[in-house]
């Protein structure tokens, strides 16, 4: 088929380069010129790994082309995918503005019958808002279908060509054979629904998954002051087949793109309705202060923080993805330096995104976790990076002023600490000396 896909973010980017991967005739499109100026010349703007290299088979294939005009991509293509931003506005709801500026955008460059297929996370009702935009712009005939993305950042070409299930929401038998025949070669699991549900299955999913997260913190909280281990009592949840074992790592809390941003769209969503979803504001709320825990360990640990050098191992709001938006280590970063704190950061891929959100010129970025240690009083580890499984701990003990380590992804076991002087502290876990 030939598709065009608006917008090359981390969701346009991947899903463009796999249907391509897959045989079709893919034509990205962005906006920021500078960004179709990269990938035209083999330079990815976004790491994400395997792209790079699928990017550039599928150009030397010729399946697989790039554009700033999304009017010549549209009127090349059978199918549009929408997979612009749908960022927070400041009360929490959903921003449509990318989304109805594309859907026009899209109406004024039709030149026959195109299917619009929405992969955008957007708030249920969306869909027929754009219906109604490409209807006002456009005479040709078309059908909008919504296809949310389940996509993770740092394995999004594996989630993409190897989905749990595709949800194809349709008013339109013609449209919903299509975009299913699109996917087939991906999943036999496709479901097929109305547009509202398909909507609403994006929204409910993060939400179910962000309250794993912030329900696992809980009980970690509770088992630092009862003397119990969180990862064991996960452990015994994650067996029982009802419940499962993904999402039950405590730590510091969600960040991403999404889950912040949905969860708060969703709270919304709701109160449009008249519906105050209670549990969901308490899963915002028991997020929101679980990355404060890094910093009480701090001056539980250290006292008063003015003054003191503090190390950062990991910036990106999880492995595997230079992705900083709402990640916790930008609370945590700037709460130190109001606090006085002297901070070293070093992250494997998420140094200059975090330099765009937090550039305060006290900063010292680091090149590796032994630079960051140096002369620290004490280190915490925010991301789960392989790179820090691998440190050596004595090594950077031996680099720091005072051994205390604040661990906020419980990357170490006890053995690795208990050959160490470290004062440990992890989450949910007894701390040790
Ligand atoms: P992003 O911000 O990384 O990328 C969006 C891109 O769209 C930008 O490059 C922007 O320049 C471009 N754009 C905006 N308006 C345009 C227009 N009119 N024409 C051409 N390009 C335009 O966003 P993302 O992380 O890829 O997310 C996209 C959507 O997918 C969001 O709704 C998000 O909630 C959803 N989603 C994201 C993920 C994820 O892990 N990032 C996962 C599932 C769903």
């Amino acid at each position: 088929m030939k598709i065009a896909v608006i917008g090359t973010g981390y969701v346009g980017l991947v899903s463009g380069v796999c249907f391509a991967d897959l045989g079709n005739e893919v034509i990205c499109v962005d906006k920021v010129a500078s960004k179709i100026a990269m990938l035209r010349q083999g330079e990815v703007p976004i790491y994400e790994p395997g792209l790079r290299e699928l990017i550039q088979k599928n150009v030397a294939a010729g399946r697989l082309s790039f554009d700033d005009e999304l009017s010549g991509a549209v009127r090349q293509s059978d199918i549009v995918i929408l997979a612009v931003g749908t960022p927070s506005l400041p009360s929490g709801e959903a921003n449509l503005a990318y989304i109805e500026q594309a859907a026009q955008e899209i109406a004024l460059a039709m030149n026959g019958y195109k299917i619009v297929m929405t992969k955008s996370t957007v708030p249920v009702g969306t869909n027929e808002r754009i219906q109604q935009i490409i209807g006002q712009f456009s005479g040709y005939p078309f059908d909008v279908v919504s296809v949310p993305e389940f996509l993770r950042e740092g394995s999004a070409i594996q989630d993409t060509l190897y989905p749990d299930r595709i949800i194809v929401g349709t008013d339109s038998v013609r449209a919903g054979e299509t975009v299913v025949g699109l996917h087939r070669p991906l999943t036999d699991n496709i479901i097929v629904t109305d547009i509202r549900s398909a909507e609403m299955i994006k929204y409910a999913s993060n939400a179910f998954l962000a309250t794993k997260i912030s329900f696992i913190n809980e009980i970690a909280n509770i088992c630092e002051k009862l003397g119990a281990d969180v990862t064991k009592v996960a452990e015994g949840m994650g067996y029982d087949k009802r419940i499962g074992s993904s999402f039950l790592q405590a730590g510091i809390g969600y960040g991403g793109s999404c889950f912040p941003k949905d969860t708060g769209a969703l709270i919304q969503i709701a109160g449009n309705v008249n519906y105050e979803f209670k549990l969901l504001k308490a899963v915002v709320e028991v997020n929101k202060d679980q990355r404060f825990n890094v910093i009480a360990k701090l001056k539980e640990s250290l006292g008063d923080l003015k003054g003191k050098t503090i190390g950062i191992w990991g910036l990106a709001f999880k492995p595997n993805t230079d992705d900083v938006r709402d990640a916790p280590s930008i609370e945590i970063v700037e709460t130190l330096l109001a606090k006085g704190a002297s901070i070293r950061l070093y992250d494997p891929v998420a140094m200059s995104t975090f330099k765009a959100v937090v550039n305060d010129p006290s900063l010292v970025w680091c090149d590796d976790p032994y630079e960051t240690a140096e002369h620290c009083d004490a280190l915490c580890l925010l991301t789960e990076w392989d790179e820090f499984r691998q440190v050596d701990l004595v090594q950077t003990e031996a680099l720091m002023k005072q051994p205390i380590l604040i661990d906020g992804r419980n990357v170490f076991s006890g053995e690795q600490i208990a050959i160490t002087n470290f004062c440990y502290y992890s989450v949910g876990r007894p701390s040790m000396r």
